[in-house]
């Protein structure tokens, strides 16, 4: 806080003075008036006006609400008074500084002031401009120019974004060409779709009252590519705003892939185990929990070092092959026939060569490897991985829209069938 010359040296003074005497009451009456009893003063002082040794008494008053008199200051009780009378003063200049709203220039500390108000504005202003120019004026620059947090994909050379260190002018940096340009688009896109498709499933399935758990089953699908879509193209979107959001932004990515996974799951085994709720629900809380290990892996910081990167795809290959297992089931209990009629396997399988494929092709980085420098803006791996995930998704729809079909065409479970499972049940358990 600033204090006034006057106020400096009023306090240096005190500090100053070892007169034991100034601290004492001069006379009788001064000594009722500053003593600790219960007593409450004001002083009435004008504040900016230079002070004198006589002038300042004189200019004082001093009202005793005991006695209700005024009388004027006497000589050394304002030495006596000071400590007191310091603290007052700073606390009303100050009420005085910020009630007035405006500061006013003359004395040396106002000036500092205002100084650093309009050096503040100036640089917010200057700010403002900048951010201005550089959300049109960026260009791309070759991955040897990237920050090592920037550095992912050293088979890509030319058309990198620097780093964008604002969210707006990353958001617009999708409508610009750059190596990111075909991974948000690609996503983009394909959330859009599925968004548009949810909500007209929503619709179609509560006019036409169809079971909640089968409209739940299949919800758990869209939610899932929706935030696997959306998570991807908000990461390809803003990782390069700086090393803190880039990580985030990956985690997120992660943490999308499980959810599609584990949401395509739902409709799968909600179909393919309609008359066995027992396998259904142990296969469900199953895949959560391998769900909720991914997710967990997915969200610490090293995973998304480049190092790791086979063991991302890895891991998540891994995760989408725990589907073998439900459909060898399936294929036990039904036929083969069955299993590609009413279980969709044709489409599942189809459906996972699709996503291996693609983890395939993003961890060996084919074909930029081949290329160097020729793909850094189309047909690089991830596109094509993204391509693969996005057609794997539709596969899967069309997979679990056979299966609905085919629970549609057969009716409900019959009392021959559950009387077939729980003969089946007791046989094994012999
Ligand atoms: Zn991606």
């Amino acid at each position: 806080m600033n204090q006034s010359p006057d106020l400096r040296k009023r306090r240096s003074d005190e500090e100053n003075s070892s007169d034991p005497q100034t601290l004492l009451p001069a006379s009788p009456q001064q000594a009722s008036t500053s003593s600790p009893s219960g007593k409450v003063r004001r002083r009435f002082k004008k504040k900016h006006q230079p002070r004198t040794s006589q002038g300042s008494d004189s200019d004082s008053m001093e009202e005793d609400t005991e006695t209700g008199s005024n009388q004027p200051l006497k000589d050394g009780q304002e030495v006596e008074d000071a400590p007191k009378t310091t603290v007052e003063e700073v606390q009303e200049t100050s009420a005085l500084k910020s009630s007035d709203g405006e500061k006013k220039v003359g004395s040396g500390s106002d000036s500092e002031y205002d100084f650093a108000l309009l050096k503040q504005q100036a640089d917010e202003l200057a700010h403002k401009f900048v951010q201005k120019v550089k959300d049109v004026t960026w260009k791309v620059t070759h991955h040897n120019f990237l920050p090592d947090w920037l550095k992912d994909n050293d088979y890509l050379h030319y058309h990198h974004r620097p780093p964008l260190p604002s969210f707006r002018t990353c958001f617009k940096s999708i409508f610009r060409i750059h190596t990111e340009t075909g991974n948000i688009w690609t996503h983009l896109l394909g959330c859009l779709a599925f968004i548009i498709i949810a909500i007209y499933f929503l619709i179609q399935s509560i006019m036409s009252r169809d079971d909640w758990q089968e409209i739940v089953a299949y919800m758990m699908f869209f939610l899932g590519a929706i935030l696997c879509l959306g998570f991807s193209c908000l990461f390809h979107t803003c990782y390069c705003h700086s090393s803190h959001a880039a990580k985030i932004f990956s985690k997120l990515d992660y943490s999308g892939i499980t959810f599609l996974i584990v949401g395509s799951f739902v409709p799968w085994l909600y179909f393919g185990f309609y008359c066995d709720n027992v396998t259904r629900y142990i296969y469900l809380v199953l895949i959560v929990s391998l769900g909720a290990v991914c997710l967990f892996v997915a969200l610490r910081d090293t995973f998304s070092l480049p190092q790791y990167r086979p063991l991302r795809a890895g891991l998540y290959v891994a995760l989408g092959l725990s589907g073998v297992i439900p459909a060898v089931h399936y294929v036990s209990v039904n036929s083969f026939l069955t299993a590609i009629q009413g279980g969709g396997l044709g489409w599942m399988i189809l459906m996972a060569v699709l996503y291996i494929s693609g983890a395939v092709l993003y961890a060996i980085r084919i074909p930029e490897r081949f290329f160097p420098g020729k793909c850094d803006i189309w047909f690089q791996s991830h596109q094509i991985f993204h391509v693969l995930v996005l057609a794997a998704a539709f596969v899967h729809y069309h997979g679990i829209n056979t299966m609905a079909a085919y629970r549609e065409q057969i009716g409900e479970c019959d009392a021959g069938q559950l009387f077939t499972d729980t003969a089946a049940t007791v046989t094994v358990e012999n």
